[in-house]
């Protein structure tokens, strides 16, 4: 059976914030020998109804601002006409979509031959067997981040070494 997504032109790579963990960020950078800031951000955050759980907050100024960690998007930077350079290894969010992190199909932009095929006949997004032990963790790490009160040009640093802990430590254990 035709993959539904070679009815379509990408549209969720191209129109989306594609939002990551820093485990996604950690995976990329290795597989690619890339720095973060060659293909990651962290975006002031104009939404709301987000994951809450998955906010940074900054707190450069008098007020709180609020951030996201970000591919660089619009359309994705991996995207190449119609493919994905990073499919080994793309973020956990793209290999989920179109379902979302709540487990609910997200077929807006997907044509609706596509959204059909995907809620209808079977196709669906296989998540990695590590992605909520991933989602979890990075829950708790932005949170141990919003707790420190950080300045901006601090964070990624911060996110990156609790990664590298928590990976040391899983590793250790299995
Ligand atoms: S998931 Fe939907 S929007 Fe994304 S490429 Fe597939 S069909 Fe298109
Ligand atoms: S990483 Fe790949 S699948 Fe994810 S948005 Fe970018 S091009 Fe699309």
């Amino acid at each position: 059976m035709a993959n539904p997504c070679t009815l379509c032109s990408a549209s969720c790579c191209k129109d989306l914030y594609i939002t990551v963990t820093i485990f996604d960020i950690v995976r990329i950078s290795d597989n690619l020998k890339q720095k973060p800031e060659e293909f990651a951000l962290i975006y002031p955050l104009r939404l709301i109804n987000f994951d809450n759980d998955t906010v940074l907050e900054m707190h450069d100024r008098k007020y709180l601002e609020e951030h996201i960690l970000c591919l660089k998007s619009h359309p994705c930077m991996f995207l190449q006409g119609r493919k994905c350079t990073i499919y080994g290894f793309s973020p956990s969010v793209c290999k989920a979509f179109p379902k979302g992190i709540d487990g609910k199909w997200k077929t807006r932009l997907c044509p609706a031959v596509s959204g059909f095929m995907f809620r209808t006949l079977g196709f669906g997004a296989r998540l990695r067997p590590t992605y909520l032990w991933e989602l979890d963790t990075y829950k708790r790490i932005v949170a141990e981040w919003n707790r420190k009160r950080g300045k901006k040009a601090e964070c990624v640093e911060f996110l990156l070494a609790r990664a590298k802990e928590e990976l040391g430590k899983k590793s250790a254990i299995e």
